[in-house]
């Protein structure tokens, strides 16, 4: 009989947040894949846990999902887990779930502490939808687009970041989204848990020489909808611009109007466009 791929959250500061479930599959799995297995040997020992550890990180996470499959297919049960919180979260676990599907084996979640959403639960943005982002690119360039991507993004918006980059990323969070509403959220369950709110530059101002971990809630863009249909339909070409309010039933007249507005152009600029092009 094939194995069964557990995948075990691990507490994100306090060890009792651990829960009975994720100590008895600990417990009772052949071998656990750790993305770190001295910080994990330190989990384990706590708990009086005693098993076969193997590393499981970003950079093998290919090589060593192939050794583990060949290992569940030959019966054996195997827990992942992650340095804190829940694997596949911004943390290796995807690439094994995907090659154990493949193999058809038994996959199992087992629930427990995750950052992003206990900062989401308290930081006071809108819960009912929600963007993850994980971590930014360190590249400039790269981050800036990832950023103008989710620009209009009415949803509340989650980022993971390390302390060493957070003053940048704040910054460039201000330079493309504004100074929209944030919190950023601190050592949850650790000792100096904190919480910073206010907007990008307030927090950016409190937080010289800040250490820890961190996940930062941004408000969605809260530009009303009809700005962001305008802005939507902006993107589109003058045709479809000109077919969204013939659907509404506007006389030929009022859409050239309208577009114009939209677009902040003459009458006369989209005016010439369109018999230019009849
Ligand atoms: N898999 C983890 C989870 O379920 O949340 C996330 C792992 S990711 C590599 C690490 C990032 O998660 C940190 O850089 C930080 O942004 C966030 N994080 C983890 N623990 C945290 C904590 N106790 N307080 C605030 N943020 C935390």
């Amino acid at each position: 009989m094939i194995g069964t791929l557990y995948l075990v959250a691990t507490p994100i500061g306090n060890l009792e947040d651990i829960t009975l479930r994720a100590l008895k599959i600990l417990k009772s799995v052949d071998l656990i894949a750790a993305e770190d297995t001295r910080h994990t040997l330190k989990l384990l020992n706590h708990f009086e846990i005693s098993k076969p550890l193997i590393s499981y990180y970003e950079q093998n996470e290919k090589i060593k999902s192939e050794k583990l499959i060949s290992k569940l297919l030959e019966g054996k049960n195997i827990a992942v887990v992650s340095d804190a919180g829940t694997p596949g979260i911004s943390d290796p676990g995807e690439e094994i779930v995907k090659r154990a599907i493949k193999n058809n084996i038994k996959i199992v979640p087992i629930p427990g502490a995750c950052a992003l959403i206990n900062a989401l639960i308290v930081s006071g943005m809108s819960t009912s939808e929600f963007e993850f982002i994980g971590f930014l690119s360190a590249n400039k360039k790269d981050r800036k687009e990832k950023l103008e991507q989710i620009k209009y993004d009415t949803r509340t918006i989650i980022l993971y970041e390390a302390p060493h980059r957070l003053k940048v990323t704040l910054e460039a969070i201000q330079e493309v989204l504004g100074d929209r509403k944030i919190v950023l959220v601190r050592e949850l369950t650790k000792v100096y848990e904190e919480y910073i709110r206010g907007n990008v530059s307030t927090v950016l101002e409190q937080i010289v020489d800040i250490k820890g971990e961190f996940v930062i809630i941004l408000e969605g863009n809260v530009i009303s909808k009809k700005e962001l249909e305008i802005s939507n339909l902006n993107k589109k070409t003058l045709e479809e611009h000109y077919a969204f309010y013939v659907e509404q039933g506007i006389d030929k007249k009022e859409i050239i109007k309208k577009i114009a507005k939209d677009r902040n152009v003459s009458k006369n600029e989209i005016y010439q466009y369109f018999i230019k092009s009849t």
